[in-house]
């Protein structure tokens, strides 16, 4: 029986995950749901699921919570330790790490610390943590599984060996010579260019494929995430910015592809689900059914690809540019997206503003190392003040 803490229970991955685990309940239980604000869909998952404890970021949700569930046998938690001990219980095995943004690095970082089995869909700690995340890794004896569709396809396409050296993998001496990182090009892959200033929040969050939370949904959009992914790619497989090559393909069948120096490519396949890469990390070595539909290759018919056009996506040739530049570059931009993100959903910003954000935000990437988790968020602090402020001036 694995034990399991659920960040971000109340999200589109957090969701997914306990549906997976309620149809293996028999060797997965949870023992923790940790959730920001959202109290309706936590009293809800309490119910259904009876964790041991409920635990929201949020103060007032988590008295408003502690109300509305008084009559389960259901401990409800707040604050930034009772978070750390949480994860890092001896009662935990396994952490599904699914907050959105720079949010989640500290819990995630804690479970590594506690040497959890850490399932990772939060790929903005990685972006942020990069090296202190992969040495924390190694240093505590954590076990790390990619949840993101597209690493979690090229950590199946690679050997054992490579596997069980996450983050520290010699994909050369591998016979690896090129990850090929594929990406829907999200709703507007064939849009008219200068319809883009104009586009609605609800429109980029309608994604052709995926059902996702509403960030992530928008950076599919810009293909921001594709830039993000490129840089958690680096970091999870050990790999060089040529070692990686970003694909479009719009049917998203195909989840992603390692090549080898013989010739071989190997690619994971799959419906558009979830559930594949979350069951996949749960159960991994062994696998488990996670109710995700076969895929139907005469319902697909045809696969596609195609070069990323950066004049379209020129968010993802800002993040593979912060990628080169490095770890500071990379938090500036995580930071910027996030409050560029955030202010085109409110309405504040239009789609194509969220790229200056990001731009007008690398100015300020500093030019001494970050060493430590507290530089880290520092600079994320004040990569988010200095973005508001742009926007502010934009809006
Ligand atoms: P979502 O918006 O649906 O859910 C976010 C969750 O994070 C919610 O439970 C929310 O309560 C919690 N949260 C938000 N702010 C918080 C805070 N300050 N402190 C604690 N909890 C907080 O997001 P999602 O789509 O499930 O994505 C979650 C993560 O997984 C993201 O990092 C995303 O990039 C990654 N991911 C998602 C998908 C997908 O299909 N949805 C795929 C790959 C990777
Ligand atoms: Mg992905």
């Amino acid at each position: 029986m694995q034990s399991m803490v659920i960040l971000g229970a109340t999200g589109s991955i957090g969701t997914s995950t306990l549906n997976v685990i309620a149809q293996n309940s028999a060797q997965y239980s949870v023992y923790a749901l940790v959730a920001n604000t959202n109290v309706d869909k936590m009293v809800e998952l309490c119910e259904l699921h009876r964790p041991k404890v409920a635990h929201m970021v949020h103060a007032p949700a988590a008295l408003a919570l502690a109300q509305r569930i008084a009559h389960l046998d259901i401990e409800v938690t707040s604050g930034a330790d009772e978070l750390v001990s949480l994860v890092s219980s001896s009662q935990v095995d396994t952490v599904m790490a699914a907050i959105v943004g720079a949010a989640g690095m500290q819990p995630t970082l804690a479970a590594v610390k506690a040497g959890k089995r850490v399932l990772l869909a939060n790929k903005e700690a990685l972006v942020m943590s990069g090296r202190l995340f992969i040495d924390a890794v190694a240093e505590y004896g954590a076990t790390l599984l990619p949840v993101d569709s597209e690493h979690n396809a090229i950590f199946q396409c690679l050997s054992i060996e490579a596997q069980q050296t996450l983050g520290k993998c010699d994909l050369a001496a591998s016979g690896i010579s090129k990850i090929l990182l594929t990406g829907s090009g999200g709703p507007f892959l064939t849009a008219e260019l200068s319809s883009l200033a104009n586009v609605t929040p609800a429109q980029a969050i309608k994604h052709p494929n995926w059902s996702m939370g509403p960030k992530i949904s928008v950076d599919s959009a810009t293909m921001m995430n594709k830039g993000l992914e490129y840089i958690e790619a680096r970091w999870l497989f050990n790999a060089t910015d040529a070692q990686i090559q970003v694909v479009i393909h719009p049917q998203s069948v195909i989840h992603s592809m390692v090549q080898y120096c013989d010739g071989s490519v190997l690619a994971q396949l799959g419906n558009p689900d979830m559930r594949t890469p979350i069951a996949h990390c749960m159960a991994y070595p062994t696998r488990i059914r996670p109710g995700v539909e076969p895929l139907d290759f005469f319902k697909v018919g045809q696969l596609s690809f195609f070069e990323p056009d950066f004049q379209r996506f020129p968010c993802l040739a800002l993040a593979m540019e912060a990628s080169r530049r490095g770890q500071e570059a990379t938090t500036v931009v995580n930071a910027a997206n996030e409050i560029a993100v955030a202010a085109f959903l409110a309405g504040q910003i239009g789609f194509t503003d969220i790229v200056r954000v990001n731009e007008h935000c690398l100015n300020i990437v500093p030019q001494s190392p970050l060493d430590s988790i507290a530089d880290i968020l520092a600079l994320d602090e004040q990569t988010r003040c200095y973005a508001n402020e742009f926007i502010t001036q934009v809006s």
